[in-house]
């Protein structure tokens, strides 16, 4: 079993923090930079095409609700079933960078601000 820690580098692109995730701690999951197996995400594809780090660092929606990438029906059902608010979490990372919504999110325990 993996620790909570705070690291940047478990910021996922679409702003979940898999450093807090059951599946990364129960070692099932490497996080979704190094989750291959994720290859149906359009967030992730957008992302690595881009080259950025997550939708924080997108330049075409500076709002990422407006993107219909981001904003889409599997992730409307995913912030209803977990009270998952992934666009603060893209938010906060512009705010106050990965490394801070790292730290935010491990102190809280939590892979993504709740609604
Ligand atoms: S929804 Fe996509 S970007 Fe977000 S953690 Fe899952 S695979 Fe990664
Ligand atoms: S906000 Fe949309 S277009 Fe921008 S990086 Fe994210 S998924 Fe891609």
């Amino acid at each position: 079993m993996r620790e909570i820690t705070a690291d940047a580098s478990l910021v996922a692109f679409c702003g979940l923090y898999c450093g807090a995730c059951g599946s990364y701690l129960k070692e099932r999951c490497r996080g979704c930079a190094g989750n291959d197996k994720a290859a149906w995400c359009k967030i992730r594809s957008c992302c690595k095409e881009k080259d950025i780090s997550s939708c924080a660092e997108c330049k075409e929606f500076t709002d990422a609700m407006e993107c219909a990438k981001f904003n889409n029906l599997m992730s409307k059902v995913f912030g209803v079933l977990f009270r998952s608010d992934r666009a603060a979490c893209i938010r906060q990372i512009r705010e106050i960078g990965r490394q801070g919504h790292a730290e935010k999110m491990a102190a809280s325990g939590t892979q993504t601000i709740k609604r």
